[in-house]
């Protein structure tokens, strides 16, 4: 093979491979998948999503009720599990900024999902002790009771928040979180939240999940 000839076929070869499709495609666009998200709010398909795993909870909590047992326990996740940061979110373009994050926790004005107060409700209504728990911070504390309060949510056994310095995981904290109070005695028959770092680890006889497309807790 000439020289020339090599050139060409190593030429032809490169030229191949550059136009060839990419090893990683273009990733879906960002605004087009925070359009996506909005009508899946604004359809209402949300809210139903919610109310399918929210019924699914409530039939647990009537059967389990019936079995009866001691210090049974509801364990729920707070945000986008009870109270909805929807209208933030918005405001934010999906982002988190901490300053705006704590002065919309500090104004306690964030209105309850709806379909799982009334899953809270039954727990209470049975008899069940009901444990907030949430990776929120300590700070977020007395915004966090007021608007638990404002939503008709005041009546519950403890609100467990994350240690203001903590470096661990949501996810790692919790479970921590939930060994400690079955230790203590509790014995968590259902544990709800939109998180799969709500859920994972164990320390409940069931789990309930719930949809969120907006963010992901590790
Ligand atoms: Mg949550």
């Amino acid at each position: 093979m000439s020289r020339h000839l090599i050139f060409l076929v190593v030429g032809l070869g490169w030229a191949v491979g550059a136009w060839a499709a990419p090893a990683v495609r273009e990733p879906a666009n960002l605004d087009a998948l925070k359009a996506e998200i909005r009508v899946y709010v604004e359809s209402g398909a949300y809210r139903e999503a919610l109310a399918a795993v929210a019924l699914e909870a409530a039939a647990w909590l009537e059967r389990r009720a019936a079995q009866g047992g001691p210090r049974l326990t509801v364990i729920f996740d707070l945000d986008e599990t009870l109270i909805s940061n929807w209208s933030h979110l918005q405001e934010m373009g999906f982002g988190y900024v901490p300053g705006a994050w704590t002065i919309w926790v500090q104004a306690a004005r964030a209105p309850a999902i709806e379909p799982v107060r009334e899953v809270y409700r039954l727990a209470r209504r049975l008899g069940f002790a009901v444990i907030f728990l949430t990776g929120r911070p300590e700070r977020d504390r007395a915004g966090t009771e007021k608007n638990l309060r404002a939503i008709g949510c005041g009546d519950y056994a403890a609100l467990v928040c994350k240690p203001d310095e903590a470096r661990e995981t949501a996810g790692g904290f919790k479970t921590a979180a939930r060994a400690r109070l079955e230790a203590e005695g509790h014995v968590i028959v259902a544990n709800i939240g939109d998180q799969a770092s709500d859920l994972a680890g164990g320390h409940a006889e069931k789990t309930f999940k719930l949809p969120n497309p907006f963010y992901l807790t590790p």
